[in-house]
């Protein structure tokens, strides 16, 4: 057993070069997914973000036997009833773009406003990003039992239907903070840091992490 050992349970470059940034001041050795390429694949079939954070943090911490560190994320749109949510990365379809999830997003807000348009007036754009961190330590480790910790990050938005910007990924182009007059997508490296809820996530996680790891 290793208490100096972290798996980030993600594949996904921008988010694990997020995560080791994060947690330089960590003395923990950091390791991604694809050093272990044998690991099953992991069906994250919750109906929660929280539900499939714990999925991927439970699968990879049981694999490797270490401490495991997973996110989970996407976008509520209020007008959608929280639609895409957990279908974010799939809103589109299994294989879907970025291009294409959002443009079948500003599809159905559109086809809601002409349907508004018609009856009773505006529709509401309000939107957030969401992220939960879920850090799994296995049996052993800290006492006879494994450990759960989950940390939540928000930030409020809107639609906008114009997108705009070359930045970020996913839903930024078109996801806009009304308090700065930007999408996600034109964003500084900085105010990324502020805003994001993964970062959000990761602060609040920090004290925690804290408890368990080292600093250097
Ligand atoms: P994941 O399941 O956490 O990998 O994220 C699911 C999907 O949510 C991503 O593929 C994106 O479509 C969307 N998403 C999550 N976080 C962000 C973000 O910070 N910007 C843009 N899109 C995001």
């Amino acid at each position: 057993m290793n208490r100096s050992q972290l798996v980030l349970a993600s594949r996904n470059r921008g988010k694990l070069a997020e995560m080791r940034a994060f947690l330089t001041d960590l003395d923990v050795e950091v390791r991604g997914l694809d050093e272990f390429p044998g690991i099953p694949e992991i069906v994250e079939d919750g109906n929660t973000f929280r539900e499939n954070g714990l999925i991927k943090a439970r699968a990879v911490m049981g694999y490797t036997g270490l401490p495991a560190l997973a996110d989970d994320s996407g976008l509520e749109v209020d007008a959608l009833g929280g639609r895409p949510g957990v279908y974010s990365a799939r809103f589109a379809g299994k294989w879907a773009t970025d291009e294409d999830n959002n443009r079948k997003l500003l599809s159905e807000v559109a086809g809601l406003s002409l349907l508004r348009g018609t009856l009773s007036g505006a529709v509401n754009l309000t939107a957030r990003y969401r992220t939960v961190i879920v850090l799994a330590i296995p049996p052993g480790l800290y006492g006879s039992s494994a450990i759960e910790e989950i940390a939540e990050g928000v930030v409020e938005g809107e639609i906008t239907l114009q997108p705009r910007g070359q930045g970020g990924f996913g839903y930024d182009p078109i996801f806009l903070v009304p308090s700065l007059g930007k999408t996600f997508a034109e964003l500084s490296p900085e105010e990324r840091q502020t805003y994001s809820h993964r970062f959000r996530a990761l602060r609040e996680l920090k004290p925690v992490l804290l408890r368990y790891f080292p600093s250097r």
